[in-house]
């Protein structure tokens, strides 16, 4: 653990080494970048080894959504930051002509990732990666409930980068206090709403701009005009995937009263044949005992359970709720866990109106085949990203913008979002040294009438 008491000294060296200027050399932040996808592909088992550690994550899930994910990303950085970075010249107004006009992307300064425990690698190291390609120091804080992440992340943070660049702090609640009281240039925030408000009071005190990725209940959709196989398998592999501790994981799918018992059992079966024996091998475990006691509360009488529970490993069977409502339980929390509930409904037109009035989620899942459906459930339901007929896909496209809106957070990042995310767009205009046309000084007597006829 990092001692609080350190930490005001970290910052202040982090400033220093920013106002030394070397992370505005674009060739210093492309090299940067190259040591740290060297040190990733180093690293592979050690990162799958300390998934498996805090999650008991499969193998397969670890290497596509965190291992291989970060490489990808690093690696278009690397591609693309140069184009990126390039000033964008734009056009001046003609009665200052001669001038030169274009806007440049600055590194704002001294930055904090704040991250969680359930994609811990990914949601460290993505925000990293476009805070140092965008020319920022970083200040990273992992979650202590992922402490095997925590702490591969800091050993390799620390042989990648100067600490005075990119340092990592490691420790809960009191060091995260700590570091929040720091003034930083920009705080970029992964979590629940609450820690986000806090996240969010601790930066207006300096006034510090913020991106706040947040979570929420992600609605899944289906119509009636659907193929129903097709969307259960792809229900049941958004929704389990990390033992649904996903923030993009449909936290509820709403399907018309007469497929409404079809669904279940389609669910159910693919469940069922996927985890054949009772261990669950081949599904994550609940990140820690209270989540765990969370879950089992949230759970109740589950009608349909698929395999065996285990309270020592925190392996927490499949649930699905068939009938659910809107005023169950588990309808009044993110259930950010195996569990789903199933709603069957009636009407779209209420339906919808419903959705409209809840807190704006993170991601909006519609299954249908009719094109209207479709849009119209997106024109209806602000969200912070849409997938139509499929699930979490839309995350992984890197030419894609990711956050939320509303409650589920604000700001955007990946690939080129991030990089437009960890700078700010400066105005720079030249002028060069011939006498002006007109120049806008006193006397002013006569100079409105010439005015005019100039600017008409
Ligand atoms: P959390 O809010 O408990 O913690 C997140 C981080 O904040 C951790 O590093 C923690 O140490 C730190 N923290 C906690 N209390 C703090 C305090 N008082 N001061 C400073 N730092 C503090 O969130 P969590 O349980 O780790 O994550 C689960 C939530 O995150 C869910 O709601 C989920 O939907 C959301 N989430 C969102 C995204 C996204 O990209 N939008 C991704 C993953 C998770």
């Amino acid at each position: 653990m990092t001692s609080p008491e350190s930490i005001p000294a970290i910052v202040a060296r982090q400033r220093e080494f920013f106002a030394g200027g070397e992370t505005r050399d674009l060739d210093f932040r492309v090299k940067s970048l190259e040591k740290l996808a060297d040190e990733w592909k180093k690293r592979e088992p050690e990162i799958l080894e300390a998934l498996a550690a805090d999650l008991g994550k499969p193998d397969l899930e670890a290497y596509v959504s965190e291992y291989h994910f970060v490489l990808q990303e690093v690696r278009l950085f690397i591609k693309k930051l140069r184009r990126w970075a390039k000033p964008e010249r734009v056009g001046s107004p003609f009665y200052f002509w001669p001038a030169r006009s274009e806007i440049r992307r600055e590194p704002f300064g001294v930055s904090l990732v704040i991250a969680p425990w359930n994609y811990p690698f990914q949601l460290a190291m993505a925000p990293l990666i476009s805070s140092v390609a965008a020319g920022n120091c970083v200040v990273l804080k992992p979650s202590e409930l992922a402490p095997a992440t925590a702490s591969k992340l800091a050993e390799m943070v620390e042989s990648v980068f100067d600490s005075a660049h990119v340092t990592t702090v490691l420790g809960g609640i009191e060091v995260g206090k700590v570091v929040l009281d720091q003034r930083f240039e920009f705080i970029f925030y992964t979590g629940g709403e609450t820690v986000g408000k806090i996240v969010a009071e601790s930066a207006a005190e300096h006034l510090t701009p913020t991106v706040l990725e947040l979570g929420g209940k992600c609605p899944c959709l289906l119509d009636s005009e659907i193929d129903l196989d097709v969307a259960a398998e792809r229900i049941a592999t958004g929704k389990w995937f990390n033992a649904g501790q996903t923030c993009l994981a449909p936290d509820f799918v709403l399907v018309p009263e007469a497929l409404h018992d079809d669904l279940v059992s389609k669910l159910e079966a693919n469940l069922r044949d996927w985890h054949s024996g009772s261990d669950l091998p081949d599904l994550a475990r609940i990140v820690n005992d209270s989540h765990y006691q969370r879950l089992q509360n949230l759970a109740g009488e589950t009608v349909i359970q698929i395999g065996t529970d285990d309270p020592e490993t925190r392996r927490m069977a499949p649930r699905i709720l068939p009938r659910a409502g809107f005023d169950d339980p588990a309808m009044q929390e993110e259930i950010f866990g195996p569990i789903l509930p199933v709603i069957a409904y009636d009407d779209p037109d209420s339906t919808l109106s419903e959705l409209q009035n809840s807190p704006s989620p993170l991601a909006l899942y519609v299954f249908s085949k009719n094109r209207d459906f479709l849009e119209t459930a997106a024109a209806r339901v602000p969200s912070g990203s849409v997938c139509f007929n499929d699930l979490l896909k839309q995350a992984t496209n890197f030419n894609l913008p990711f956050g939320g809106v509303g409650s589920s957070g604000h700001g955007r990042y990946r690939g080129k979002f991030g990089f437009e995310a960890f700078s700010y767009d400066r105005a720079v205009m030249k002028r060069y040294f011939f006498r002006d046309f007109f120049g806008i000084h006193p006397p002013y007597e006569g100079a409105l009438e010439k005015l005019r006829k100039i600017l008409k």
